[in-house]
């Protein structure tokens, strides 16, 4: 396994539509190398999702990792919104390093998807979990958070962002 390097704003991969993995390509050593790759890099930078466009990979693969949420892998992910109710946190990206923005998100979504032995799944993701996938979603659409910021005065510096914003915040913190 290796850690792999992340791509950053400005990264044409990160601005680009993922194509979708066949079930011949979700199974074979490439992709199951990735995966774990993936995976590795994650738990290297303590992340909570990873999106393999963010790796410079194109294509419709991201995983999620939290505290009290086991791993899960999302391969090919369609997304079908539950409860158009939208709620706020402040926003971090690996691709986007040192910056917090506030983000208004769907509070609860379906997702259908394959996992990592190509098996269709589907999870219902509520409250953070439903802002950080559709987080994840948005890159293989080719979309960075910093694009869904209603007002731009919500953009910060991570460091400036814990001084003046966090100890007045209503929102949530997604560290992603
Ligand atoms: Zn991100």
């Amino acid at each position: 396994m290796s850690i792999l390097k992340i791509a950053r704003m400005g990264h044409p991969v990160l601005n680009q539509r993922a194509r979708e993995l066949t079930q011949a390509e979700i199974r074979s050593p490439e992709t199951q190398r990735l995966i774990q790759d993936m995976i590795e890099t994650l738990r290297d930078i303590r992340g909570a999702g990873l999106a393999a466009p963010q790796v410079h990979r194109s294509v419709r693969l991201a995983i999620i990792e939290l505290e009290d949420h086991p791993l899960q892998v999302f391969i090919n992910p369609t997304i079908e919104v539950l409860d158009p109710t939208l709620q706020s946190f402040w926003e971090g990206c690996l691709s986007v390093p040192g910056l917090r923005g506030k983000v208004a998100r769907p509070r609860k979504v379906r997702v259908r998807y394959r996992d990592e032995t190509g098996a269709a799944k589907e999870w219902i993701a509520e409250d953070y979990l439903a802002t950080v996938f559709q987080h994840e979603f948005d890159h293989l659409d080719g979309v960075l958070y910093v694009q869904r910021i209603q007002d731009l005065k919500d953009l910060a510096y991570e460091e400036e962002f814990e001084r003046h914003r966090l100890p007045h915040a209503q929102e949530g913190v997604l560290e992603d």
